[in-house]
């Protein structure tokens, strides 16, 4: 872990002191932050796939365009389900809703407290300065939401400018919802400086952030250049199609969504009645009876796994799910409530829990990986406790107290955010290596990663 005191015993490399003592030094409280009420419930809560008494079955243009494409084709997958409910670019949800916050449909660590943010710039910084400090680096984030992550990142290394002064940064933004693009910019970038836009080009829009940074965005990591970069994806991977299958007498069987017979204009479940090409992805050893696969989940993390082979960096990837031991985790939220997936597609957010043992299968080989470690651990780790005093020492108002309080319970509390959200990073192989070798050129018996925010090594 980047601020252990164990780490350097001795004589600390300057670079990394100086990070470390950031935590502490600068108090700069996020604009607004305190205003913001913290609705109570966030995505990574509970389960449901449909159960829910049903509300009104509100007939929403998604519902009239998917019966009308199953009427046509037949019955289709989850994955197929989700895919056009979330992104179809005419009328997906993603696409035309700010669903983030109080008055949206749910709410992500990044919005309810400033220091997680922060932490996470900490932790580029410290890899950036571990792995060699390379005089140009792109950070690149999947899904930003509403810009905040990003922002308070960016506030990090301004802050931390000394540091970074020899390094050309650049900001790419993986997003294909154009209101939350909107308001990315709106977050980001000067208003008095214009962006450059062109819906037809692979970069969209085009501009410069409030430090002076040049930032891009795109539709598909695809398209984004392939430097040295860092990668960050924050409740983003559990926002992908997932397929979802059940074990029958007759074998692995898939679900998919079809028109109920019984009532008009709405959608039921049903198994396929032979097999289907996607549960290739089924582990051969399965043991539960119910699992949902992410293919699109398995082809990012190759992409990324294949870019920072080629080219150096890292990813960071959080998000809520499990290390392969869970089953029906699909599930809707609409106004901060459970929702029925399947009723008024296109109002509600549709999510399911990341699996990240199949993460883990898909960048075997290429780079090494790191967790998933528990929220409260990794933020531990980090320095979270140190941040959160500082704050608080620095905060005038009770309310802006109350409101750093708050935050850090629902981050931290192993009942709220601290247990269900998980880290995962991929890394060259050679990072991993030089840790080890550093510790037992030490000597030392503590089991202490020298990777930020993780405990333990975990070599592939
Ligand atoms: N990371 C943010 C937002 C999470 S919501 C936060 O933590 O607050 C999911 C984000 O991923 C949204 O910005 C959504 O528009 C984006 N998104 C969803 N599916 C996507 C896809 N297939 N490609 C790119 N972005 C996607």
């Amino acid at each position: 872990m980047w601020a252990c005191q164990d780490a350097y015993p001795s004589s600390p490399p300057p670079g990394r002191s100086l990070v470390r003592s950031w935590l502490g030094m600068n108090a700069l409280v996020r604009r607004g932050v305190a205003r913001v009420g913290i609705p109570c419930i966030w995505r990574g809560k509970c389960f449901s796939s449909g159960n829910e008494p049903a509300e009104s079955n509100r007939v929403t243009p998604m519902l009239r365009h998917l019966m009308y494409k199953i009427k046509s084709t037949g019955p289709i997958s989850v994955a197929e389900y989700m895919k056009e409910v979330l992104t179809n670019p005419a009328k997906g949800y993603y696409v035309h809703h700010d669903m983030l916050g109080e008055k949206g449909d749910f709410i992500t660590s990044p919005e309810i407290s400033q220091i997680f943010g922060e932490l996470l710039g900490i932790w580029f910084v410290s890899e950036w300065m571990t792995s060699g400090k390379s005089t140009a680096f792109q950070l690149v984030e999947l899904g930003p939401g509403r810009g905040t992550l990003a922002g308070d990142i960016l506030r990090v290394f301004s802050q931390l400018g000394s540091v970074l002064k020899t390094c050309d940064i650049s900001i790419h933004l993986v997003e294909v919802s154009q209101k939350l693009s909107e308001i990315q910019a709106l977050t980001l970038t000067e208003e008095k400086l214009p962006l450059e836009r062109d819906a037809e080009s692979l970069v969209y829009m085009k501009g410069v952030t409030k430090s002076g940074i040049p930032i891009s965005w795109y539709r598909d990591l695809k398209d984004v250049p392939k430097g040295y970069s860092f990668y960050l994806a924050h409740e983003f991977f559990d926002a992908l199609p997932v397929h979802k299958f059940q074990k029958t007498p007759q074998g692995w069987r898939e679900v998919l969504v079809d028109i109920d017979p019984q009532v008009s204009d709405k959608l039921r479940f049903v198994l396929a009645p032979c097999a289907t090409p996607a549960e290739a992805f089924i582990q051969h050893d399965e043991r539960r009876d119910h699992v949902e696969v992410c293919p699109d989940a398995g082809i990012i993390i190759q992409e990324l796994s294949e870019r920072i082979a080629l080219a150096g960096g890292a990813a960071l990837i959080a998000d809520y799910g499990h290390d392969g031991t869970k089953t029906d985790t699909f599930r809707g939220f609409c106004g901060h409530q459970l929702h029925d997936v399947l009723i008024a597609p296109g109002t509600a957010d549709l999510t399911a829990d990341v699996d990240f043992s199949y993460l883990r299968r898909m960048a075997q080989g290429k780079v090494a990986s790191l967790g998933p470690v528990e929220q409260r651990t990794f933020l531990k780790n980090m320095g979270i406790d140190v941040r959160l005093k500082v704050l608080l020492d620095k905060a005038d108002e009770p309310s802006l107290k109350q409101q750093l309080l708050r935050g850090y319970d629902m981050l931290m509390n192993p009942q709220k955010m601290g247990e269900r959200f998980n880290f995962f990073a991929l890394l060259p192989h050679q990072r991993l290596h030089d840790a080890s070798q550093e510790r037992n050129a030490r000597q030392s018996k503590i089991p202490t990663s020298s990777v930020a925010g993780f405990d333990e090594l975990v070599w592939q």
